[in-house]
């Protein structure tokens, strides 16, 4: 099959389907066709790499060079960069076919992806349900077949969460692994590009294109990437798994720790050892990310005024009305509200108390996952508390719908890098395994998955 027939059939797929799940904000139809031409070519020419001619799909928070990049909202409604953020160049460079790009929560704020203002994404497995998020456009376009693999971003959760509740494969690799260049900003000591594909041998050859230093991110990590699928058979045995106690609480149903629990032996019957490990910090993750994140995010957001690019409200009567009218029109309610908490616990008086307070707390969970790995390999845990929600459901109740984040924040706050694996159903919907490593065990991680599929 040629690049041009394949990249017709998904994004006939696109056309049919997609008004079902809304998981795209932007298809490039005639961009896509164009790449793939040129990819039959290559081919032809005896030049491909294992991504020329495959079509994929960015989230709408990577800069595309003249496609216009909305981050989900208002304000870069009609915002066309004029550049590629090193993830997307590298496909470029790979050859791989963009399809367009995928619906998420306004500024990756959110784990449903309601908050867009493009409207809701609906999960592909029926019933009202979110797809999760803020990565849910790209979670369910893979989800429901409408393209074999969409980069990702996972700030306390974006990659993993709504991977879990869609039933797909994704990676959030440790930070610094992954060029942040090019990506808008939301929380930038958290912000990590990933992978989402139905495999994690898709994952692994995603993963090959996307890792490496970039002298263009200061906080890129100069270390060499391996060929994430050379190691994806290594044996299973002499594995340690560690279960931190503390994420089995009563946080989780009985019938989502069934599930855990259940792939977890799947491990041991391949010759892994399992032990009880502690995090006891990690009930400390969810109050410490939401001064955190939102603390960078009033300051990363704080360019869109309505003078340099973005939206930019009619007839301002000066030039402070110009700024507030922007940012009272543009941003929506969650954004909103995390850039009025970012910007108290930065002031004057309430720094200390909280800022400098979550970072304490930060180091200290960063140390209960280094001494974990002190014994074992890699940890394992539900990714979120309980299968995909309804649309609507935890809208009116921003407290609840942090919690859906739980499982997963800290180990952004750490740094390390996490996966989400396909572990089952609850009440007919797909559940999570969530695998978390080491720094820059990546291999470790996808080599687990694979084994695990
Ligand atoms: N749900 C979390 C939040 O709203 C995480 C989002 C993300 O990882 N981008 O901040």
């Amino acid at each position: 099959i040629s690049s041009v027939e394949l990249t017709r059939q998904f994004l006939d797929r696109i056309r049919t389907e997609d008004g079902k799940y809304n998981s795209f904000i932007t298809v490039t139809e005639e961009q896509a066709l164009a790449e793939a031409e040129a990819a039959d070519e290559q081919r032809a020419s005896g030049k491909a790499t294992p991504w020329t001619g495959i079509p994929f799909a960015h989230k709408d928070l990577f800069c595309t060079n003249g496609v216009r990049t909305t981050c989900g909202s208002k304000m870069l409604e009609n915002f066309v960069p004029p550049y590629d953020a090193t993830v997307t160049a590298n496909f470029r460079k790979a050859g791989a076919v963009c399809l367009g790009k995928t619906n998420m929560d306004e500024f990756a704020m959110g784990s449903s992806t309601e908050s867009s203002y493009f409207g809701a994404t609906i999960n592909p497995w029926g019933d009202n349900r979110v797809p999760g998020g803020s990565s849910g456009g790209s979670a369910a376009a893979v989800a429901a077949h409408l393209v074999p693999a969409a980069t990702a971003t996972d700030t306390g959760g974006s990659i993993r969460q709504p991977a879990a509740l869609c039933g797909i494969t994704g990676l959030k690799p440790t930070y610094g692994r992954v060029s942040r260049y090019g990506m808008v900003a939301f929380a930038s000591s958290l912000d990590q590009g990933g992978t989402m594909a139905r495999t994690a041998e898709d994952n692994a050859m995603m993963l090959n294109v996307m890792a490496g230093f970039d002298p263009k991110d200061s906080t890129s990590v100069e270390r060499d990437v391996p060929d994430y699928t050379a190691t994806l058979n290594e044996p299973m045995k002499g594995l340690t798994i560690g279960l931190p106690k503390e994420y089995f609480s009563d946080q989780l149903s009985p019938a989502m720790e069934e599930q855990v629990r259940n792939a977890v032996r799947e491990y041991e019957k391949l010759g892994a050892t399992v032990k009880e490990v502690s995090l006891p910090n990690a009930k400390l993750a969810i109050a410490a990310y939401y001064v955190i994140a939102p603390a960078e995010a009033s300051a990363n957001l704080s360019r869109f005024d309505g003078v340099r690019y973005g939206y930019r409200c009619e007839n301002p009567k000066d030039l402070m009305d110009l700024y507030t009218r922007t940012r009272a029109e543009g941003f929506r309610s969650e954004v909103k509200r995390r850039i009025l908490v970012g910007t108290y616990a930065l002031s004057a008086g309430y720094f200390d108390a909280y800022y400098l307070k979550a970072q304490k707390v930060r180091r200290l969970i960063q140390q209960d996952f280094v001494n974990a790995f002190k014994e074992v390999d890699v940890l394992m845990s539900p990714v979120s508390p309980s299968p995909a929600f309804r649309q609507g459901e935890k809208t009116s109740d921003p407290v609840t719908m942090y919690l859906e984040d739980v499982f997963t924040i800290a180990v952004n706050l750490a740094g390390v890098p996490a996966m989400s694996v396909p572990a089952g159903f609850v009440d007919g919907l797909p559940v999570g395994l969530q695998i978390i490593g080491d720094y820059f065990s990546e291999a470790r991680l996808l080599n687990a998955a694979h084994q695990f599929q």
